[in-house]
């Protein structure tokens, strides 16, 4: 007999505007160009979106030298202002999707750095956005904040606090009281963006009602990687997944409610997949607000 299981979708989960933006940019600029179109770095940390761009006719470099003449398109995570100069000095003409709320923290650093001040940013190294935020102020003036435990022990009298957008809210806002109760002066700028807040919340109601969570993501994207901290935190069992596949019945041996949420990188059409992939396995229950889900689960179960 096939097993029972309640699966409970996230409320918020999948694709933010800054994601959706970003590919619709890049198709269009591949729809209306006969020539090179060239993204570089990941434009968003997803195999499935990078293997339909790819298939889209859109190349794939990480290397500026390596980029054919023609469009260059610059990734949703933003980059240093330098990566914009080497573009225009070797005549590329640059599609620039940098999120708009990736945008808004370029400019909070370049306005804190002419005024003076020393900047803290919590976020992860070696991220692309990362490299932008430190790319578009000076790295003298930056340090890079991991945790509450790699805090510098003196910091200078005008000092910030900024974010990577992408961040775990819960920890920024403990790094900000450490932070405020060492250095009164210091100045909070919060910087996670909205997509990810309501991403990180909908994740703690879900982990509060779940044996186990499925996070459909990828481990290079930051926002992925948080909810599955997030909520392995909260229920105690998490797994990042970034293929249907990756689900059999042996994990879940036991379990009987599961909850599902995805990364802002992560497309409907892979969180549909995972639905799929369940109704081939088990007895589902679905509890879901997404009517497109509903669909394909009632469809799942018909066949
Ligand atoms: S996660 Fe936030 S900052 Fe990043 S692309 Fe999406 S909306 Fe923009």
């Amino acid at each position: 007999m096939t097993a029972k299981i309640k699966l409970i979708v996230a409320r918020e989960l999948g694709f933010c505007m800054g994601v959706r933006r970003s590919i619709d940019m890049a198709l269009s600029v591949r729809q209306q160009s006969d020539g090179n179109v060239t993204i570089l770095n990941e434009l968003v940390h997803n195999r499935d979106v990078i293997d339909s761009l790819s298939k889209a006719g859109i190349g794939q470099t990480f290397d500026m030298e390596d980029v054919s003449p023609g469009k260059l398109i610059l990734s949703a995570h933003g980059v240093p202002r330098k990566t914009l100069e080497q573009a225009s000095a070797r005549g590329l003409d640059v599609i620039d999707t940098t999120c708009p709320l990736v945008t808004k923290v370029h400019e909070l650093v370049e306005k804190l750095i002419d005024s003076g001040y020393h900047i803290l940013v919590f976020g992860d190294p070696d991220h692309d956005e990362i490299r932008g935020i430190f790319g578009h102020g000076d790295s003298r003036m930056m340090t890079l904040i991991t945790s509450a435990s790699d805090l510098p022990k003196t910091i200078p009298d005008r000092c910030a606090l900024i974010s990577q957008t992408t961040q775990n809210v819960d920890d920024f806002a403990k790094l900000s009281d450490v932070l405020r109760n060492r250095f009164p002066t210091i100045e909070i700028h919060e910087t996670i963006c909205n997509p990810t807040r309501q991403r990180q919340e909908a994740a703690i109601e879900l982990a509060r009602r779940c044996e186990f969570v499925y996070v459909v993501g990828s481990a290079s994207s930051a926002n992925s990687m948080r909810l599955k901290e997030i909520t392995e935190g909260i229920c105690g069992r998490s797994m990042l997944i970034e293929s249907p596949d990756q689900i059999d019945t042996a994990q879940l041996e036991g379990v009987s409610v599961v909850g599902l949420t995805a990364g802002t990188s992560s497309p409907d059409s892979l969180i549909a997949a995972v639905i799929k992939r369940f109704c081939s396995l088990f007895d589902v229950d679905l509890v879901t607000s997404h009517p497109e889900f509903t669909r394909i689960a009632t469809e799942a179960g018909k066949q």
